[in-house]
């Protein structure tokens, strides 16, 4: 079965999720009892959960720079979406470059939207700007 991982927007704990769970039901906090708030299967998380993701994930671990003024972005969202579903081995994420500037920094994210693929907490490849679903699927190797 494949899993996901979500932070909690009350108390910023981390979440095991399964796919099947999020996807049927809106799944809630272990720990507080908050909803967890998914997008299809894309979860908004801070740097310090993103770096727990990024190594405790067994697959490919996505993740959408973006932030809340840029327009590309806001056209890609629906997209980054909809290949969360259609790749559920991968966990997908965003990260607010607003919200966290030092992990921007750290990644060297210049232009956004920049969709960055790690695996075992390493980065393997990187794209910037928006892209379709099919693309997105591509870019993973599928
Ligand atoms: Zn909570």
């Amino acid at each position: 079965m494949n899993t996901t991982f979500a932070e909690c927007p009350k108390c910023r704990s981390l979440n095991k999720v399964s796919s099947q769970k999020a996807l049927e039901k809106t799944p809630v906090c272990g720990k507080c009892g908050e909803t967890l708030a998914m997008h299809g299967l894309v979860s908004e998380v801070s740097s310090a959960n993103f770096k727990k993701i990024i190594t405790k994930a067994d697959g490919l671990v996505v993740v959408d720079f973006w932030a809340a003024w840029c327009g590309p972005c806001k056209s890609y969202g629906p997209e980054y979406q909809k290949a969360s579903l259609q790749n559920q081995q991968a966990v997908f994420l965003k990260i607010n470059t607003e919200a966290e500037q030092q992990i921007s920094a750290e990644y060297g994210i210049r232009g956004i939207p920049c969709t960055i693929v790690f695996k075992n907490g390493k980065e393997i490849n990187r794209q910037s700007g928006a892209m379709s679903a099919e693309q997105v699927k591509s870019f993973l190797g599928n």
